[in-house]
Order: C-alpha cells, then structure tokens, then sequence
C-alpha cells in the first residue's frame, strides 16, 4: 500500500482522555476512532491488526477440529428465558424489540445459541464430541466502558462451545481450547499466563483465565514463586472457606440510618451495629446481596477496600469520604458498584453470624442475618491473600499482580444443556444431557495487550505475528530519482513474495515519515538513502532500533 493513498489519521499529541499507553497509542497511530462512549469504530491500521489475531485463533481453533460457524447478533428472548437468563443478566445486556413488540437482546454471549442449534441437529452420541465457534460482534452495556478497547460496548469475540457425550469427553475438549489459547497468546507475543478462576454468572465447576500481566489490568492475580500456582484473587481467596455454623436468630429489622453524607457516615460507623455487622449489604430492592469489598472491581475499589478494612457500603464514595472514616489517602471518587451479581465477603464476617445487612437507605437494615441461611455468595477476604502469603498447594511464597483477562474458558457442564433439553441418545437408546464447555477470547483487547507489552517513547513496537504491515519502505528523498525509483521497485518486490509493504511515497522529509513509521510500529523499515547509488539500502528493527547497511539484493533474506 502506497502511504499517500492511506486513511492513517495519526495525531502528533497524546489525546487527553486516553489514560493508559494502549488507548494513547491505537488513537495515536490512527488504529481506531472514539464515536461514543465505549463504542470505537476501526480504521483500517487497526482493523488488519485484529484480522491477523483473528486469523492466528482461527488456525488454532480449527487445529483443534473446531468448526466456525457465524450467528446473527439479535437473538430472540425465548431463548434467554428458557435458560432463565433473561431475567438473571440485568443491565449488562441491551435489549430491543422488533415492530410487532418481540423482545430480542443483542448477543453479549452465545451459549443459549449454540445449544439450541446443536439440539436441533444432534441426536445420537455419534454425532458428539463437536466443537462450534464464531468471531463476532458481542454488545454489553458496561457499567464504566474505558480504556479504549480494553472495555467496549461492543467487541468482536471469538466465543467457541463444545459438546461432548460425558464429562471425560468435556475435559478432553476443554484441555484442547487450554491448549489452543496457550498458542494463540504466545503466537501473538504475549507474555501470558492461565490462572485458575470461579466461572461467576456463566457457572458451572471449573474455568481458566488468561491473563495478560499488566499494571492497567482491572484484575488481580496471585502467583506462587515456588510452584506452578495462579489463580485469579477471587479463586484464591475464596478457597477453604466454610459458611459459619454458629447459633442462629430469627432474622429481626433494625432502624439504621440512611448513609449519603460524611457526617452519616462516621455516624453509622460508630454505632455498635456496624461494628459487629462488619457492614454487609444488600442491594436496595433487596435483592442480590451487593458487596463493597470488590464493587466494581475497580482498581481503586481496592484500595478503598483496604482503608476501610472491608467495609463499608455506598453508591457514592469520594476521597474525601473515605479519608474522614479511615484518615486513609486512597484518591477514589466516583462510584462504587453496588450492583455486583456475587457476592464477596470478608471471611471474618462469615465466621460471626448473626450480621446486620443492609443497603445505604433508610430503615433498609436487618439484624441476624447468616451466611448460608439468608445469602450467599463468593467468600473471601481480600486480605486473607497477601503478598508474601504462603501458597495453599506447595507453602511457597505468593506474589499479587495486576492483570488484564484477554481470554476465559469455562467448564459448563449441563448448566444450559439440561436448561434447554439439549440431549443426545446413547448406545442403549438412553438420553443424556450433553456436557457442554464456552471458551472467549476478546480480539480488540488482545491487541490493546499486546500494546501494553510491546512498545517504547516513539510508539508501538508488533510483533510480526499481528503487525498490519510487515516492512515499511522509505525513500528519503522524493526529488532523487534513483531512491524513488529503487524504493518503488523494492516495494513491488516484497509485495510480490507476499510481505506486506507499504511504500511511504509522501513528499515529506525523512525524519517526518521515520516518526510515523516507529508510531505505526512497523516491524522492519527498508530506508532508500544516498546509499543506493552503492546499491545499499538502510535496514531497520523496530524492535531493537537495530540499523545496518545491506546490499538490495539481500532485502528479501532478510525480511523473510
Ligand atoms: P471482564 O471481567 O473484563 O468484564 P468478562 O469476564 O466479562 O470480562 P467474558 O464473558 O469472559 O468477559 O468474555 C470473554 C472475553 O471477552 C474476555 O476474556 C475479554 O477478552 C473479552 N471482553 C469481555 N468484555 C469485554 C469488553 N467490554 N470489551 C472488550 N473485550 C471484552
Ligand atoms: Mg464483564
Ligand atoms: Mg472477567
Ligand atoms: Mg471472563
């Protein structure tokens, strides 16, 4: 491609709501462009970048004989409603209605699809194991979309699904997909790592997270230094914790305080039901129980957490807030989710029974409430895994670190097979639910990743792997004409043996294009200099910085 025929819209400033080098850099290098909160459109640098994820989690999805089908986004509610999901996926999910009043949603996630197109077809267990999988658009309606890609309203997912006649053949098929995402992530440069992780609202008994270890991921991973263990802070935290088996009271209503301000706020603190609620709280409308602990799963949510001492329960909570309760610098404002769908508690909390729970409004309290008995949830204590804690497998040394999921596999099991009568009829004629796995990967924040991992002062640095054009091509000096014409005849050359060229054919001078091609992140420039009157040519890496003069008959060599 010729540069002067490009749409690389690249900025020379770093946009000021981009708060993480990724974001900076896709609307920088002109890979992608802000229409809307969380809704970004794909420029054409940015879309032949996702195109090669998505063809690298092609290969190995079709590797490990996955078929790849593609499903429309609308999905009818029948569908949800027979899993029971229509109602379980509250405000995430957007939902519409055709011109007779039908209600559809926008696909956030395909399991009811999957299952009622393999019910329809598969009726034997010679039909099974099979394994279908998609690329395609998914639409959630994030409660706080951010950082670019990492967080979008809608995302292409490559969301796979597997069914298998028992459980030794889901647990064949879900090691295939570990394996699959293993080579994925490495053939996209990524240094990753699975984790153990609790399959939260999808359910069923066993999943795995790959996470991108990163300072800007929303979530936290636990690593052992001694063995081979990692599980994501919710599974390691959650682990050998039994629901308390104290005495228990009748459930009785107490008066409490609506909590809005600070004044309110130390108020309740100091009140003796606090203290021996550890404050525990449901959602308003009383129905799931929220948690503060975790809330949004906000970075800051954390810290919060860890000022307060796990605890404590509001829509809103500022610095300052949190400041004149714990005299605790945390730097938070803006909201807190109360609107967690799990919850997760404070171990220390579980072991008293008898808590007083309840939301941030007035009279909205209960006294003796018991874990088990009146809700339940995740348990754990945030604090019950530290840095430097010992390992629950081997006693090693733990270590926390940030960390960005870029895939998700799960073990269903016959969650929506039984859900939605999605049998198959054995050797005896006998039917059986089909054992079912779901395996995501998120294409955009894969790139956004593997930016995080790859990149320096002067821009993105791709790995050959996804890069949207393997070499660049510079001519230093337009008015030359043996440059020109030498760097044309280069650029027909490497497009000739299927590298990906551009030609940066722009009357520009030389530092101008060798900016915007160590922005872009080429992985290999080919400068046409003075020295081509010796039939030299300037090679590049972008990687290292790398310069060294070749002879124009080794260019292919070395660009292979
Ligand atoms: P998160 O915990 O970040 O909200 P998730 O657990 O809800 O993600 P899954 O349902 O497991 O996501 O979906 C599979 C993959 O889709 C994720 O691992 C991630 O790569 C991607 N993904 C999920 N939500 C988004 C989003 N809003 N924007 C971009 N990619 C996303
Ligand atoms: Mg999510
Ligand atoms: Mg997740
Ligand atoms: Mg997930």
């Amino acid at each position: 491609m010729r540069m002067s025929r490009m749409f690389i819209p690249t900025l020379k400033e770093v946009p000021a709501d981009a708060e993480i080098t990724s974001h900076q850099l896709m609307l920088r290098s002109g890979m992608i462009k802000k229409m809307s909160s969380g809704l970004y459109n794909h420029l054409p640098l940015g879309l032949r970048v996702f195109r090669k994820i998505s063809d690298i989690i092609r290969e190995e999805m079709n590797a490990k004989d996955a078929n790849e089908i593609f499903c429309t986004g609308i999905i009818p509610a029948e569908l949800w409603q027979e899993s029971g999901r229509w109602e379980a996926m509250g405000p995430e999910m957007f939902r519409l209605q055709d011109r007779t009043g039908k209600d559809y949603c926008l696909g956030p996630t395909h399991e009811e699809v999957f299952t009622d197109t393999i019910r329809q077809e598969v009726k034997s267990y010679k039909d099974l194991p099979v394994n279908l999988y998609q690329i395609q658009a998914k639409y959630r309606d994030e409660r706080r979309p951010r950082f670019g890609v990492m967080r979008t309203k809608t995302f292409l997912m490559k969301d796979a699904y597997s069914f298998d006649i028992d459980e030794a053949g889901l647990d064949k098929s879900y090691k295939d997909m570990f394996d699959a995402y293993t080579k994925i992530f490495a053939r996209c440069g990524l240094d990753n790592s699975p984790v153990q992780a609790d399959s939260g609202a999808i359910g069923g008994a066993f999943s795995a997270e790959f996470m991108v270890k990163s300072e800007v991921g929303e979530d936290e991973i636990v690593f052992c230094k001694e063995c081979d263990y990692a599980a994501n802070i919710e599974k390691a935290e959650s682990v050998n914790h039994e629901p308390c088996k104290e005495e228990m009271l009748e459930l009785e209503e107490v008066h409490t305080p609506e909590v809005r301000t600070i004044e309110e706020l130390q108020k309740f603190m100091n009140t003796d039901a606090s203290k021996c609620a550890k404050t525990l709280i449901f959602d308003a409308d009383g129905k799931s129980v929220a948690v503060v602990v975790r809330g949004d799963r906000d970075v800051n949510d954390t810290k919060v957490a860890n000022a307060i001492g796990g605890v404590i329960e509001m829509d809103m909570a500022s610095a300052e807030m949190v400041k004149a309760v714990t005299g605790a610098e945390t730097g938070f404002a803006g909201p807190i989710g109360i609107k967690a769908d799990y919850l997760f508690i404070d171990q220390e909390v579980v072991d008293q029974s008898n808590l007083i729970v309840g939301a941030n409004k007035t009279e909205y309290h209960i006294k003796n409430a018991n874990y088990g008995r009146d809700f339940e949830g995740v348990v754990g204590d945030f604090r019950s895994v530290q840095h430097g804690d010992k390992c629950i497998k081997c006693g090693g040394e733990l270590e926390i670190m940030r960390g960005v999921e870029v895939g998700h596999i799960f073990k269903l099991g016959t969650k929506y097979s039984e859900a939605m009568n999605c049998t198959f009829v054995d050797k005896e004629g006998k039917s059986h639910p089909i054992q079912m796995g779901c395996y995501g990967i998120g294409v955009e924040r894969t790139a956004a990743a593997i930016i995080e991992q790859h990149y320096d002062d002067n821009g993105i640095k791709w790995p050959l792997s996804v890069a949207p054009y393997h070499v660049i091509v510079v001519p230093v000096n337009m008015k030359k004409e043996e440059q020109v014409e030498n760097a044309e005849k280069i650029y027909k050359q490497l497009e000739s043996i299927g590298v990906e060229t551009i030609l940066d054919d722009r009357d520009e001078r030389p530092g101008f294009k060798f900016k915007d091609a160590e922005l872009i992140g080429i992985p290999m420039r080919v400068t046409v200099g003075k020295d081509i009157v010796d039939g030299k040519v300037e090679f590049v890496l972008r990687e290292t910085g790398e310069k060294e003069l070749i002879a124009l008959e080794d260019i292919e060599a070395r660009v292979r």
